[in-house]
C-alpha cells in the first residue's frame, strides 16, 4: 500500500495534509513530517499543512494558510486521526483524492486509501516507515518532527506500543541533525502553573482500593490555575506516576458545560469505556465526552468495575 501512497504522491501538484483537532506531538509530527519528506523529494509540489495552529506546540511547527482553491484537484492526506468528525478542518473532503494514514484502531474506514498499522508506536513511526520503505530520503527537518512525534506518543519509549521497530526507527531519525537533547527537554518540561495544577491533582485524586482514579477539573479549576482546556495534556499523565493507581479518568469541563473525558490505563483496556461515551481512542489512551455528573460517575464506576474484574481474574 505503500507503493500506492506514493504513486497518488506523485500524481498530485498539490498536496494537502491534515491532522486531528487538538493536535499532540504525534498529529504535527506525522503531518509536518510527511510535508517536509514530500517537499524534500519533491521540490516542485506545493505541500501544505492544514489546521488551528495550536498555541503550546508551536515550538515543533506551524500550519499553513490553505484556502478553499487550494482543495481543487489535491491530493489530501489526513495522518493521526481515527474519525472524520476529528479532521481539522473539514475541508479534508473537497480534494480530489483522499488517503488516511493512521496508527487508532480503524473503527471509522476513510479514504480512498486507507493505511492504519495499529501496532505502530506512533504516526509518525508509520510516516518514517514509509519514507525508508518507498526509498525516499528523509531531511533534518523531517527527522525533528518524526522523532518529537515518537517521544511525544511513546511516553519517550515508555508505553508499551514502543516496539524494536520503534526503536529501530527512532534510531534512523537519530541519524540526522536535530537537537534531540533540547527537544526531549522542552517535552519533559512544563511552565510553573501547570506544576501547580499537578499538585491540585494529586490533592484531589480519588482512588479506589483496585486503582481507579478520577479527578475533576472545572472551569472555575481551568481559570484559577490559568491553564486552557488544551494545557490540560500536561497533567494526563500526571494519576499514573502513583503506584497504587491502574486506570484513571480526568474530567475536563468545558465552556458549554459538558466534560471532555481523557481516560489512561497502565494495562487494562479501557477505549470501550470510550465509545459508549461518545469517544474511542487507544486502549490504553482513549478520550469521551460526558454530559453531566451522573454520566461521570458512570464512566467512573465502569472503571472500577473492570479493575474489579481483573482483581477476581487473577486471585483465581
Ligand atoms: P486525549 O486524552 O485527548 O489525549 O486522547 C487520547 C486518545 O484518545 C487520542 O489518541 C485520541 O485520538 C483519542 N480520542 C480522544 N477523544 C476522542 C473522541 N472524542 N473520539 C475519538 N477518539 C478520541
Amino acid at each position: 500500500m505503500f507503493q500506492d501512497i506514493l504513486a497518488k504522491i506523485k500524481a498530485y501538484d498539490t498536496i494537502i495534509i491534515h491532522r486531528h483537532m487538538r493536535p499532540d506531538p504525534d498529529a504535527i509530527g506525522s503531518q509536518v513530517g510527511l510535508k517536509e519528506i514530500i517537499k524534500h523529494n519533491f521540490p516542485e509540489k506545493r505541500v501544505l499543512a492544514a489546521g488551528f495552529d495550536e498555541p503550546t506546540l508551536t515550538w515543533i511547527a506551524q500550519m499553513d494558510q490553505v484556502t478553499d482553491e487550494d482543495f481543487k484537484g489535491a491530493l489530501v492526506i489526513v495522518t493521526d486521526t481515527a474519525n472524520t468528525p476529528r479532521i481539522d478542518d473539514e475541508r479534508y473532503a473537497t480534494g480530489d483524492f483522499l488517503i488516511k494514514m493512521d496508527h487508532h484502531p480503524n473503527d471509522d474506514v476513510y479514504g480512498d486509501i486507507c493505511y492504519v498499522d495499529t501496532t505502530a508506536s506512533s504516526t509518525s513511526e508509520i510516516v518514517t516507515d514509509f519514507a525508508l520503505n518507498t526509498g525516499l530520503a528523509l531531511s533534518d527537518a523531517a527527522a525533528r518532527v518524526l522523532y518529537n512525534g515518537i517521544v511525544g506518543d511513546t511516553g519517550r519509549f515508555l508505553y508499551p506500543a514502543t516496539t524494536s521497530k520503534t526503536l529501530m526507527i527512532a534510531s534512523k531519525l537519530r541519524e540526522y541533525d536535530f537537537d534531540f537533547a533540547a527537544m526531549a527537554r522542552k517535552m519533559d518540561s512544563f511552565p510553573y502553573k501547570i506544576a501547580k495544577l499537578q499538585g491540585f491533582i494529586f490533592d484531589n485524586l480519588e482512588v479506589d482500593d483496585n486503582g481507579a482514579a478520577r479527578v475533576l477539573l472545572t472551569q472555575a479549576d481551568l481559570k484559577h490555575f490559568e491553564v486552557t482546556d488544551a494545557e490540560t495534556a500536561a497533567i494526563v499523565g500526571v494519576p499514573g506516576k502513583i503506584d497504587i493507581v491502574e486506570s484513571w479518568a480526568i474530567f475536563v469541563e468545558q465552556t458549554d458545560g459538558h466534560y471532555r473525558v481523557r481516560l489512561r490505563s497502565k494495562s487494562k483496556v479501557i477505549n470501550e469505556i470510550a465509545k459508549r461515551h461518545d469517544g474511542g481512542g487507544h486502549p490504553l489512551a482513549s478520550g469521551a465526552n460526558s454530559y453531566s455528573l451522573e454520566e461521570n460517575n458512570q464512566i467512573y464506576q465502569e472503571i472500577k468495575n473492570i479493575l474489579a474484574d481483573k482483581k477476581t481474574n487473577s486471585s483465581n
